[in-house]
């Protein structure tokens, strides 16, 4: 066990950058890190706020603020997707950005890490909103972005229509066409095939390398899965052509249970089709607290950070937690999942299929040739495979959990790196 249980939930708990900072804690104390390089290593290295007016539909001005942090760029350019939610906080994409840090370094990929996100309600702006919305926060980071020095991607409420407005808007400025300024971009204007079922995709991956691990069968197992956007309901859908069983399901309205398991094309139809799960036939409504603590083998949390705290971790009745959305279990939670003997696979390798996609999105753009789906799976298949094995490894060596032992590989990466390159004075 890491730390003592803290309850009731306190408002660290909820406070994604104090999380990510005790994991990393943790982590620099097996590493035996110096002082100085863990100052450098946990502090973001560039944070901009900016003020973004929008002419809204019916006439009127609002300014809406955006953040982009640049955490590392020790490694290569920083990398990390934008959010658009009312949630929005400095300290939340800062968690974020580091989490980019330690997960392009998790899968060696040469990024650094980066996020941004905007203040805003996307379900009540209409399209010319966004694209204004978008295009002027664009126009706002125009002294951070580049190819070589920071790269943006979709995150929550973002995709590709928002990056093909980013390109536009960078290469505008630049007076020439730049692809490789932004990943997950609709194919066809420079975008990889395999970008969009990337994170779900690497999420069934990263399962079935941990039923592997845990021995539990390859086949069969129920799976819960908090979530039904662009991760959630990818890695359902894999999960069930790998010959699992999804029990469960959920959106931000309410979840829905069919211990027979629910069928992932259809329900991805449903939702296409309705725009929220409920209804969907032959289900059950539950809420999301039901489904984070219902009776599976593998419980996939791909909504948002701090679901698994140190108020439910004990009634948690999965064996093998697969962190589709970054951030979602706090570090309380760790150490009564730990104690209980849950496998836990981070969120900074097991969404990380979506990164290693946007870097093979990222190579593909700057040679200007363009790989068949297939082999972006492949080559994404081994890159996750690799990447679990050595963090099982550095698991074992530092006689910690998952999670540790994944901070410990990206952060041992960092610190190399910091270290060769020397500080410029
Ligand atoms: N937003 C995604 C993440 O959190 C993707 C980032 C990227 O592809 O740069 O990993």
């Amino acid at each position: 066990m890491t730390e003592a249980v803290t309850a009731p939930s306190s408002a660290a708990e909820h406070n994604p950058f104090i999380q990510m900072q005790r994991r990393f804690n943790i982590a620099a104390d097996l590493l035996g890190l110096e002082k100085g390089l863990r100052e450098i290593l946990v502090t973001p290295s560039q944070e901009m706020t900016i003020s973004i007016p929008v002419k809204l539909d019916n006439g009127q001005l609002r300014v809406f603020t955006g953040y982009r942090v640049q955490h590392s760029i020790a490694r290569g350019p920083a990398k990390g997707g934008i959010r658009y939610s009312p949630d929005v906080n400095l300290d939340e994409v800062r968690a974020l950005a580091a989490w980019m840090t330690w997960k392009c370094a998790v899968v060696n990929v040469p990024f650094g890490g980066g996020k941004g996100g905007v203040i805003c309600d996307p379900r009540r702006m209409s399209i010319g909103e966004k694209e204004r919305l978008t295009r002027r926060y664009t126009s706002g980071l125009l002294d951070l972005l580049g190819p070589e020095r920071d790269v943006p991607a979709p995150d929550m409420n973002t995709g590709e229509r928002e990056m093909a407005w980013i390109m536009d808007t960078y290469s505008l400025h630049r007076r020439s066409t730049c692809t490789a300024i932004v990943t997950g971009k609709p194919v066809g204007l420079g975008g990889s095939l395999g970008r969009t079922e990337a994170t779900g995709l690497g999420v069934a991956f990263v399962v079935r390398e941990s039923l592997k691990h845990v021995g539990l069968p390859a086949t069969g197992c129920r799976v819960a899965i908090q979530g039904a956007g662009n991760v959630g309901s990818y890695a359902g859908l894999f999960l069930q052509e790998m010959g699992h069983r999804v029990v469960a399901i959920s959106d931000m309205y309410g979840a829905i249970l069919n211990s027979a398991g629910l069928d992932m094309p259809k329900v991805r139809e449903w939702l296409k089709e309705h725009g929220r799960l409920e209804g969907f036939p032959g289900a059950e409504p539950i809420s999301n607290a039901e489904l984070l603590e219902c009776e599976c083998e593998v419980l996939i949390p791909a909504a948002t950070e701090g679901q698994i705290t140190s108020q439910n971790a004990e009634r948690i009745q999965a064996k093998v937690i697969v962190e589709g959305a970054n951030g979602p279990t706090t570090a309380s939670a760790d150490a009564i999942l730990e104690r209980r003997g849950v496998f836990v696979v981070p969120d900074i390798l097991a969404n990380a299929g979506g990164v290693t996609v946007s870097y093979f999105e990222w190579v593909q753009d700057r040679m200007g040739y363009f790989w068949d789906k297939q082999d972006v799976f492949d080559r994404e298949e081994r890159v996750l495979v690799e990447a679990f094995n050595s963090i099982a490894e550095a698991a074992q060596r530092y006689g910690t959990n998952a999670r540790i032992g994944a901070y410990c590989v990206a952060m041992d990466r960092v610190a190399y790196c910091l270290k060769i390159r020397g500080i410029y004075a």
